[in-house]
């Protein structure tokens, strides 16, 4: 099979023909169709896998080619995907707690086991969600990142039908967030750069756009009568910091992109209207399942453009430079 590989820590993308690996006891043998590229894949290629080589991708969309013992719950054929959750251990103390994306193992699709940048791909049966009919391979593929990240980052916010809720940013995630934010019922503000953004975040289903640019978002966020919660999506502290004075009482910053530089907020806008800061961590393959249903029943869709497999490589250059319309799916 061929497989996109990171060789050693730091290295460039390289395309390899590989064996394909057999399932073993709580294992399932995936045959990728599609497999979305997310900004975490710089993790896997700057030296945060657990081993090397290591194959990215964890965006995974394709079917079961086969099982290993102990798997009742899946069958050759099905429609699978596998997302950035790894599996769980059920043993760890949170795994007691039913609480498994937080399972101390931290087990990673494409970080601490090889990923979906291959024709095929192994995930322990914990790891996988359905995939519904309706929805294709490369539609499905970026839900199993960047959708759920967004979709069940806005249901675990507290959040509640009408309240408003602003999403900052309108790239990979952002695009994603505001659609299923105005699907959820909130009052949706979108928040980037630019102004000849806001016609695209009202296509999308916003109900207002802030150009940070132009405006001070935390007063006009205050004006709207302050968000319940905001998902923020970018990779930059000041422009997912700058919302924090807009959040209502008791509101919530949920930060789910990953800025490089350390956040700055101040203790007074956090303490007087007793606001929080909170990470939120991706979901499991049941959160990801609910993802593509609630995408089917709602017409939610990542926009994206797709490209082969071999061409792993520029394509994510041209994610990490900002230039993907919205999320780039390698094919098989
Ligand atoms: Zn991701
Ligand atoms: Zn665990």
């Amino acid at each position: 099979m061929r497989a996109v590989q990171v060789a050693t820590a730091g290295g460039d993308f390289e395309l390899v023909e590989r064996e394909v690996p057999q399932p073993g006891h709580w294992q399932v043998l995936v045959r990728v169709a599609a497999c979305g590229i997310c900004h975490s894949d710089a993790m896997a290629k700057g030296g945060l896998a657990s081993a090397y080589p290591r194959v990215p991708g964890h965006e995974v969309a394709g079917t079961v080619e086969a099982v290993g013992t102990g798997v009742s719950q899946w069958a050759v054929g099905q429609r699978v995907g596998i997302g950035w959750f790894g599996g769980a251990c059920f043993v760890c103390t949170p795994c007691r707690e039913g609480d498994f994306i937080s399972c101390v193992q931290r087990w990673v699709t494409g970080l601490t086991r090889d990923g979906g940048y291959a024709d095929y791909v192994l995930a322990p049966a914990d790891a996988l969600a359905a995939v519904p009919d309706e929805l294709s391979d490369v539609e499905a593929a970026p839900l199993m990142c960047a959708g759920v990240t967004c979709f069940h980052g806005l249901r675990e916010s507290g959040a509640r039908p009408g309240d408003v809720v602003g999403i900052v940013g309108l790239g990979g995630l952002g695009h994603l967030g505001v659609q299923f934010a105005a699907k959820m019922g909130f009052e949706v503000v979108a928040i980037a750069r630019g102004a000849e953004k806001g016609d695209f975040a009202r296509q999308l289903g916003a109900h207002h756009y802030i150009d940070s640019t132009r405006e001070d978002v935390a007063s006009r966020l205050t004006r709207l009568g302050g968000a319940k919660a905001v998902l923020s999506t970018v990779t930059d502290a000041a422009a997912t910091t700058a919302v924090v004075g807009g959040l209502r009482t008791r509101g919530q910053l949920v930060v789910v992109g990953v800025p490089v530089a350390p956040m700055e907020i101040s203790a007074p806008d956090l303490i007087l209207s007793s606001r929080t800061v909170g990470g939120h961590a991706s979901g499991t393959a049941k959160d990801s399942e609910d993802t593509l249903r609630f995408a089917v029943l709602t017409g939610v869709r990542p926009i994206v453009e797709t490209t082969s497999l071999d061409q792993a490589g520029p394509a994510y250059d041209r994610m990490m430079a900002g230039q993907a319309r919205f999320r780039i799916v390698l094919t098989t």
